[in-house]
């Protein structure tokens, strides 16, 4: 079910996430990657240790899986929310249906991911988390011009018209979004996006970033992505 596997990146010195997931082998996989990547994890197999171990446990984010014996996602998501537990919440579910998201928003969902899922965007996603939970709350929609990028259905629109995008381009246009007028060297995109180092694939970003331009840049204006040459690029509405 997996399209890659656990990329090690590092998380934040103790900060500490519970998975509530009753597939072994899917929450097997979760801890193993997720404390690869420098977090510190625990396991519950269903929803009524979930519910009880999160009110207990001061954990910084829940990874909930929806379909669960015991308590449901919705039903231990509801309960934490009761209990006063704020902790940030990102739903797994097999169901990639637009009534499930609103359903879960309503109960306090900070995210979701698709099942299948590849764990460089799971790790995206804790993170974003994370930072969020940091910060406070952010938008969840982000604008530049005519574009607009919807983090919590996952959707890109340009002038009203839906834009596919991979979840790479998708993380792509996230960070465009969230540093516009910033000029981008290649390397912090890199890190960014592909949690890898400039030096290991310099391509690979150039390739990314034509193919995010030809979706969302041709045949509108104006040109939103720009290169600012030997520098990188920049996401702005007037070239720089
Ligand atoms: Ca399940």
């Amino acid at each position: 079910m997996w399209q890659d596997g656990p990329t090690l990146i590092h998380g934040r010195a103790g900060m500490k996430i519970l998975i509530v997931e009753d597939e072994p082998k899917t929450g097997d996989y979760l801890r193993q990657g997720l404390s690869e990547a420098g977090f510190v994890t625990d396991l519950a197999r269903d929803g009524r240790d979930g519910l009880e171990q999160a009110r207990e446990g001061r954990y910084d984010l829940l990874i909930l899986d929806v379909m669960l014996p015991g308590l449901d996602g919705w039903q231990v998501l509801a309960g934490l929310r009761r209990a006063g537990v704020e902790s940030p919440v990102l739903f797994l579910t097999a169901r990639d249906q637009v009534e499930d998201r609103v359903k879960g928003l309503e109960l306090g969902a900070d995210d979701y991911l698709v099942k299948p899922f590849a764990f460089t965007e799971l790790l995206a996603r804790v993170r974003s988390l994370l930072r969020r939970g940091r910060a406070g709350l952010e938008p969840t929609l982000l604008k530049l011009a005519d574009l607009e990028l919807d983090l919590l259905r996952r959707r890109a629109a340009r002038a009203g018209r839906r834009i596919d995008l991979t979840a790479k381009e998708f993380a792509l246009l996230e960070l465009f979004l969230r540093r516009q007028g910033e000029v981008l060297p290649r390397g912090l995109i890199a890190s960014q996006v592909w949690d890898m180092n400039f030096d290991s694939d310099t391509n690979v970003i150039d390739v990314a970033v034509r193919r995010l331009r030809i979706k969302m840049d041709e045949g509108f204006e104006p040109r939103l992505i720009h290169t600012v040459r030997g520098m990188g690029y920049v996401l702005e509405e007037a070239a720089p």
